[in-house]
Order: C-alpha cells, then sequence, then structure tokens
C-alpha cells in the first residue's frame, strides 16, 4: 500500500511514528512542510523537515517534541556573548551540524530535496520525506505593534511572541510561485491513500496546499483522503493553533477545521470522541466522520489512530 501523508512538525511526526506501525509494509512518501524555514546565522533551518526526520530517525528530544536529544547550546552562548542574536530561537549544537550541512549542500547547488535526502541517509526515518517544495516559501504574520500593522516571520510570531497577539492574516510568501518538489505529486497520483495528520490546519497542512498543484493533484487522484483532528474539545491539543484558524475565520472545533478543508478535499475525518458529537455536523458537510481517541499519549494509542484513518479510507472507498 502506499501512503501520502502531509506533515507540519511534532503532530505530523509523532503521527507518522504510529502509521509506522500500523502498517510496517507501507511505502510511506512524507510531504514535509516548508513554510516555516528561516535563515538564521547564514544557516538554513527547516524546523518541520526536521523534527520528522529526529522523530522517526531516533534523535529527537522526546520531552520537548523538536530539537536533538542529549543536546547542548554552546554555539548559541557563545554567539550571545558576542552580541549576536537572535536568542529566542533554540539551536542547540548538534542541530547545527545539520544546518550547516544543509547550507553547505545548498551553496554548493543541490535542491532542498536532494539535500533532504543525503540528511536522511543518516537518520533512515522509514518514509520518504519531501519537502513540498524545493523553492523558497516562508511564512508571514501579519501583526499589529504599537498601533502598526506589519509582517513578522512565522517563527518570530510563534517562537518568539508565542502568538500572544491577534493574527490578522496568514501569507506564505513566494508559495505563488514554488513548484512541488520532483516525486510529490507523482507519489500523489500513486497514492492509494492520502492523510492529513493532526498537523496545524493552517500553517502545516494549509502552506503545503498552498503550493500550486499539490491540492489539485490530491483532489483528482481519486483516492481516499483522510485527515485527523487536531483540536480536541475546542482546543489545540498543543501549541496555539486557534491563534492561527482565528486569522483565517475558522472556528477552533473538529468540525470547522474538516469544513475548512473541505468535502472537496477531504473523504473522511476523525475526531476524539469528547467531539463525538460534532460528527454528524461533519457527516452533513459531506464528509465522513467517526469519532475515536486522537491523543497521542503513546506508541500504540498513536498506532490505534493510524488504523482507525485507514480503516475509515478503507469505508469511503467503498
Ligand atoms: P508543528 O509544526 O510542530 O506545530 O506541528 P504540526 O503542525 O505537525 O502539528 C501541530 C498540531 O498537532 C497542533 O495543532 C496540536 O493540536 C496537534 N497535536 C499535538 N499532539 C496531538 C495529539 O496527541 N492529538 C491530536 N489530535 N492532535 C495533536
Ligand atoms: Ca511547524
Amino acid at each position: 500500500m502506499r501512503i501520502v501523508v502531509l506533515a507540519g512538525g511534532i503532530g505530523g511526526a509523532r503521527f507518522l511514528r504510529g502509521l509506522l506501525k500500523a502498517a510496517p509494509d507501507a511505502e510511506i512518501t512524507v510531504v514535509g512542510n516548508t513554510g516555516d524555514d528561516i535563515h538564521l546565522f547564514g544557516l538554513k533551518v527547516c524546523p518541520d523537515l526536521d523534527t520528522v526526520m529526529y522523530t522517526l530517525g531516533g534523535g529527537i528530544n522526546e520531552e520537548q517534541g523538536w530539537g536533538r536529544a542529549d543536546e547542548t547550546f554552546h554555539v548559541k552562548a557563545e554567539l550571545a556573548a558576542y552580541g549576536v542574536g537572535p536568542g529566542w530561537f533554540g539551536l542547540g549544537d548538534r542541530d547545527f551540524a545539520t544546518h550547516i550541512v544543509r547550507t553547505q549542500m545548498l551553496a554548493a547547488g543541490y535542491p532542498l530535496s536532494a539535500v533532504t535526502e543525503a540528511l536522511c541517509d543518516r537518520w533512515k526515518p522509514g518514509v520518504r520525506l519531501l519537502p513540498m517544495s524545493d523553492d523558497r516559501v516562508e511564512t508571514h504574520v501579519a501583526v499589529d505593534v504599537d498601533g502598526e500593522r506589519k509582517a513578522v516571520h512565522f517563527q518570530e510570531y510563534w517562537v518568539r511572541l508565542r502568538a500572544s497577539v491577534d493574527a490578522h492574516a496568514i501569507v506564505p510568501v513566494g508559495a505563488e510561485q514554488a513548484k512541488p518538489a520532483p516525486g510529490v505529486l507523482e507519489a500523489i497520483a500513486e497514492a492509494d491513500v492520502v492523510l492529513f495528520p493532526p498537523s496545524n490546519p493552517v500553517v502545516s497542512i494549509g502552506t503545503i496546499l498552498a503550493v500550486p498543484g499539490i491540492r489539485e493533484a490530491i483532489a483528482d487522484a481519486g483516492v481516499p483522503v483522510v485527515g485527523l483532528s487536531p483540536i480536541v474539545g475546542g482546543a489545540p491539543v498543543r501549541g496555539m493553533a486557534d491563534k492561527v484558524l482565528a486569522a483565517v475565520g475558522v472556528e477552533a472545533t473538529a468540525a470547522a477545521v474538516a469544513a475548512h478543508y473541505g468535502s472537496g478535499l477531504l473523504d473522511g475525518w476523525l475526531v476524539d470522541t469528547v467531539d463525538a458529537a460534532a460528527a454528524a455536523e461533519v457527516e452533513g458537510a459531506g464528509i465522513r466522520c467517526r469519532a475515536v481517541p486522537l491523543m497521542m499519549t503513546d506508541l500504540d494509542a498513536t498506532a490505534a489512530m493510524a488504523r482507525e484513518a485507514l480503516a475509515l479510507a478503507e469505508e469511503v472507498r467503498g
């Protein structure tokens, strides 16, 4: 079975771990969000690709959900001693090596997809990890600072500001001109099922879908598309997804997120058991819906979620 998963960082990566356990023989292609990418200290950092790579490759800081395990921060401290920031983005010493290798390869002319493949040679994530695009896409967020509207990089909004101010717009800068990375459209066309893990619907999956051709390829593939809600009981399980949902006029509920994707894209939607009452609304919108436990508390619980998603895919395939 060939499965394509559109993934952001933590939510996507953790789900993938369960999917690998639930479907060990499947050929899994992950299309990763690169709208969170940022240049820091002259280095190209791809937080979501690295979270997937480290999580599946066994290098992740488990408690934190991002960054390397057994990390130290000597380089960061030395940079700070020179007065060189930003200090709000936590790049550890081990992590730095990944960004150095990536930046060096990009400077030598390799596209991001080839660089990602080379990095994965070391981590062996057990999936084929593709960036959504080799072209630069950078998510910016419109916020009001001192009474003035300005655009900040997504990481500045998310990490430095902790989404504490209202987002007025989310703009994936460069997406309109971006092309899907090599292999992305082919993987979608050859897929038996497409899954949306419980990743951020706006700044993770929404950004991937903003690359021209990807949304269309999924809608036209003629295979079941099934998603899992990142919103449980009217709030994100973790993080501030409600803030970016508000920016695009979507309520932070499992049903509203399903409607936001729409029946033109989504065939099936899993909501948590606490949101069982929302299932009728989702089905009313033309999307098959089941209420099952959706908390990724451990690998078994996550694998069970993946099995439910694949079962729902078979059900809508009919
Ligand atoms: P990010 O790039 O690191 O922000 O990660 P993603 O975009 O992949 O996923 C973030 C989303 O995962 C957040 O909106 C969370 O609500 C959701 N999430 C995290 N843990 C869980 C979980 O255990 N269950 C569900 N249903 N959603 C989760
Ligand atoms: Ca992210």
